[in-house]
């Protein structure tokens, strides 16, 4: 099984204010899946299914930094944090439906899945996510949409809950039978698509001498850390590192790799050789 993740920064156009869809990258993007899941059948992990999951770009957190979603509040502050919950809930729902008309377009079986709807966290860790219907969808050959989303809190009774937590938690326990008879369990690969070309000791976007870094199994190398834009309340680039580093501990790669480049995530659905920095614990 593939889980794909495709971060808010290639799909909207993250730096802006105004939430704006990159139809030229998901157009092109929703194509290669397309191909690339048409024909399966000559990659084996591929064939055990597709998950995708999306950023919420330039759709979700302007409104979730404006209303401080997240942040602790007091009872008086409840009503105008509800707003602020309601309109970044909706935003990113919008962003979630323009995704799915195109992948639809192509023909692609997408199923739209709200994290809103059933996750819970408890300080912004997911405590309760039933599993059981990305599952059954699965196995029925659609391709579960999920995405990051507002969700309520344990604690701080309401939070943001980004793609990459959902997709660390997915990768870690959703369990997919790839034979009945012996009840073996299908491998994971887990693919991020960013707008650079993986990790650097420091933001490439900033500095001109940022070192690339192919295999990565800390934070100790990277130097400096900032996320692309100020607008992003989930933490960046950093706050992806360590959702994959705790894959890593249970020994499950995952690979950031540049979606702006054509073909990258094509090749890597067909299990061919992409660059990008690999995250995996040294054994
Ligand atoms: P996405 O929206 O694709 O999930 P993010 O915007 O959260 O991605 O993170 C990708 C961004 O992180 C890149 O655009 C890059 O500018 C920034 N970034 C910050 N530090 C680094 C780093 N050390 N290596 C690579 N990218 C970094």
């Amino acid at each position: 099984m593939i889980i794909l993740k495709l971060g808010g920064s290639i799909l909207t156009k993250k730096d802006l204010e105004d939430p704006e869809v990159n139809y030229a990258n998901l157009n092109r993007i929703a194509n290669e899946v397309k191909t690339a899941f048409d024909n399966k059948s000559n990659n084996p992990v591929l064939s055990e299914g597709l998950i995708i999951i999306h950023g919420a770009g330039s759709f979700g957190h302007p409104p979730a930094k404006k209303y401080g979603i997240g942040e602790a509040f007091t009872e008086e502050q409840y009503p105008k944090k509800r707003i602020g919950f309601s309109i970044t809930q909706n935003c990113v729902k919008k962003l979630n439906t323009l995704i799915c008309d195109v992948f639809i377009d192509h023909e692609i079986p997408c199923v739209s899945v709200q994290a809103s709807s059933f996750i819970t966290t408890k300080n912004k860790r997911i405590n309760s996510f039933n599993l059981d219907l990305i599952e059954k969808y699965v196995n029925e050959g659609f391709i579960p949409v999920l995405y990051g989303d507002v969700v309520l809190d344990d604690d701080l009774k309401i939070a943001v809950l980004s793609g990459d937590q959902i997709l660390q938690f997915i990768a870690k326990n959703l369990k997919i039978k790839t034979s009945k008879i012996n009840n073996s369990q299908s491998k994971k690969e887990v693919i991020l698509g960013t707008d650079v070309a993986g990790v650097f000791n420091k933001n490439p976007k900033k500095y001109d001498d940022a070192e690339y870094i192919p295999k990565l199994s800390s934070l100790e190398r990277i130097e400096k850390f900032d996320s692309t834009t100020n607008i992003d309340v989930t933490g960046g680039m950093i706050g992806k590192i360590k959702e994959l580093l705790e894959l890593a501990d249970i020994g499950i790669e995952s690979k950031i790799i540049n979606a702006n480049e054509p073909k990258a995530i094509l090749n890597a659905l067909e299990g061919k050789k992409v660059r990008g920095t690999v995250i995996k614990r040294d054994n």
